[in-house]
């Protein structure tokens, strides 16, 4: 069957998965959501049989179907080679009490190369499929991963260019030189004077400017977006939720049609957000447990039904959930008010004036399946070390804002569930926060004072033994290549200059 997509805002347009995938962002400032959301066609035990990239084609092709499986197939194959350093791409382990499904063993060891390995492949297919034969220009803001993954993922594929805006002082010093020191002729990074969501704000800007688009078109160049708003992000992510669910079955961990839980640190509402399509595919899923840090806007929202924005943005040991508009919670106000453009479209104009919204008391009932909770910035650090001492395993700071939120959610609603933890970064990408909550100062002495993110590093090794990735590895010594810093009114002139 095939599925079309349409946007958020409005019914009229009507897109094949391809056209979404290219253009990213609806003509509307909408985000494109497929006209159904299609039911798995295997069977629980026939999912558990599949490796992850059988499973990929599986789950994904009953999205992009107007991709023929050889062009699918082909992309999969690109995108979950040896880049991973391990064959199972998603693999899970058990610590205290709960599963981790580690999703950073890609080459940014973030779990956003989950989708941006992928992302790429998925777009110069669709350019060839519909005779595009202008640059693409891929605009990004990101908190941190998605810009490296982003980048790692288009150096050097041909046409297209990617240029990435970053918050200065916003992203730890490991996410920082990796983007710096990212090569290839087509990159550009860009450091900004503000937070993430300036970022997305003024990339938002800058993709909604017709005279900026027409101006760019006559020079050959058309822009779309690797940010979680591509549908091509988020197809590629609901793979690893029925991975895990394949996983624990084939490990006798549950009982198949058993359900689960899972528990997702949360910023731009994408990841939890296929984890929810998952659900409306028919995956067992219990509860989805969306897990905040202080910038507690969705917490906030799942308890009261207003989603408010006006409030101070907080930087956290987990900044890469350091934000306050959260872009695909939008997908999910669609389709909890029945999938009515009209309505979403008046909230979204709302947010857009006014920075909040309220949403009605029916479709609050369709946030029945969510929990929300979120962590203060001592509870991870309490937790990475609470779930070390007890398994000798070690999460990162995004991670242990999900555990602590699960601790909570046990003592507070006794939900006996299978329990899966998404791990969304290798522990090294947050050597400082991790490094200084495992330190025993009993056993290990004073927590030494290093300026030097590197250095610690190198302690967090010594402590843990964990090996460091070769991602980490590589950055001590790797050349410092982008090097502009802007303001945010500045971020469309940026981008006219390079484009020039
Ligand atoms: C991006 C990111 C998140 C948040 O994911 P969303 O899809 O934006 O909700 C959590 N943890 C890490 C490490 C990330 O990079």
């Amino acid at each position: 069957m095939e599925v079309l997509f349409r946007s958020t805002r409005n019914h009229e347009e009507k897109v094949t998965a391809s056209q979404a995938i290219l253009k990213g962002l609806a003509d509307d400032g909408g985000l494109y959501v497929p006209e159904v959301i299609p039911k798995l066609a295997l069977t629980l035990s026939e999912v558990a049989a599949l490796s992850y990239k059988e499973l990929a084609y599986e789950v994904m092709k009953l999205y992009l179907t107007d991709y023929t499986e050889s062009e699918l197939k082909g992309c999969i194959e690109k995108a979950y080679d040896d880049k991973f350093d391990c064959k199972e791409i998603a693999p899970m382990t058990y610590a205290d009490g709960s599963y981790y499904l580690e999703l950073f063993h890609g080459e940014t060891i973030a779990f956003k190369d989950m989708a941006l390995s992928l992302l790429p492949h998925l777009l110069t297919t669709a350019a060839k499929k519909n005779n595009a034969t202008d640059e693409i220009v891929i605009l990004t803001a990101t908190s941190g991963d998605t810009g490296k993954a982003a980048l790692a993922g288009f150096a050097d594929v041909p046409g297209t260019r990617i240029i990435v805006f970053y918050p200065k002082d916003g992203v730890s010093a490991v996410q920082e030189k990796q983007m710096v020191t990212q090569k290839g002729a087509n990159t550009h990074v860009i450091g900004i004077e503000g937070n993430f969501d300036d970022a997305q704000n003024g990339v938002k800007a800058i993709f909604n400017d017709k005279e900026l688009a027409k101006q760019l078109k006559e020079k050959g160049f058309v822009f779309s977006s690797a940010n979680s708003i591509n549908i091509g992000r988020l197809v590629p992510q609901i793979v690893y939720y029925v991975y895990a669910y394949g996983t624990l079955l084939a490990q006798g961990k549950i009982k198949e049609g058993e359900e689960v839980n899972f528990t997702v640190p949360t910023g731009n509402f994408g990841n939890i957000l296929a984890a929810y399509y998952a659900k409306c595919m028919g995956l067992p899923i219990h509860r989805l447990i969306c897990a905040s840090n202080e910038n507690k806007v969705l917490y906030d929202f799942f308890g009261t039904g207003t989603y408010d924005r006006n409030r101070k943005f907080i930087l956290t040991s987990s900044p890469s959930m350091d934000i306050l508009i959260s872009s695909n919670l939008e997908r999910l106000i669609y389709k909890i008010a029945g999938e009515d453009a009209q309505t979403n479209k008046t909230l979204m104009q709302s947010l857009s004036s006014s920075g909040s919204y309220t949403i009605s008391e029916s479709m609050k009932d369709g946030l029945k399946g969510f929990y929300g909770g979120f962590a203060d910035d001592n509870a991870p650090l309490q937790t990475i070390r609470k779930v070390y001492e007890a398994d000798g395993y070690v999460i990162d700071t995004h991670t242990a804002v999900a555990a602590s939120v699960y601790d909570a959610y046990k003592k507070e609603m006794k939900d006996e569930h299978v329990n899966v933890i998404v791990s969304t970064a290798s522990p090294y990408k947050f050597a400082r926060s991790v490094a200084e909550a495992v330190w025993n100062i009993e056993k290990d002495g004073e927590f030494p004072v290093k300026e030097d993110d590197f250095e610690l590093v190198k302690l967090l090794h010594k402590v843990t033994g964990l090996p460091v990735p070769k991602a980490v590895k590589e950055l001590d010594s790797a050349e410092i290549l982008h090097k502009t810093v802007c303001k945010t009114q500045e971020m469309c002139e940026e981008v006219v200059k390079y484009l020039k």
